[in-house]
């Protein structure tokens, strides 16, 4: 177990995120190219309770998920970075966007969720779920 420190683009909001898997799980889901601007994003799953704002603070939408449930995507309200989102169906667990912590540029890929969505011309890196996880 890690403690990593995360931050905003513009430095508002800062965290902090204890990570017991160090790796990227990538998403292809179109809602991910959506909010980056790019091919997916990289993220990992964490205890709430793990994950403490440091700085600033977050502002929150929500979605509905592949799932039919809610997402409730935590962003800088100045620069609009995702920090964090909460899927109502991992209960207590929240996903972080490992891309947005410092360190985080060793960390190797360990598995690739929706699949479906990929873009043409984009390899495949690791294993690959179609769907999300399963
Ligand atoms: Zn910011
Ligand atoms: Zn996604």
């Amino acid at each position: 177990m890690t403690e990593y420190q995360g931050r905003c683009h513009c430095g508002e909001t800062e965290w902090t995120v204890k990570l017991g898997d160090e790796a990227h799980i990538l998403c292809h889901c179109d809602a991910c190219k959506i909010l980056s601007g790019g091919e997916n994003t990289l993220n990992q799953v964490a205890p709430q309770s793990d994950f403490k704002i440091t700085k600033g603070k977050t502002n929150v939408y929500t979605y509905k998920g592949d799932s039919g449930n809610d997402v409730h995507c935590y962003y800088c309200p100045n620069c609009t970075a995702h920090a964090y989102h909460h899927q109502t169906v991992l209960g207590d667990k929240v996903i972080v966007r490992t891309s947005l912590l410092q360190g985080a540029k060793k960390f190797p890929v360990a598995a690739e969720i929706f699949g479906k969505d990929r873009l043409s011309w984009q390899p495949e890196l690791a294993k690959t779920f179609q769907g999300p996880p399963e």
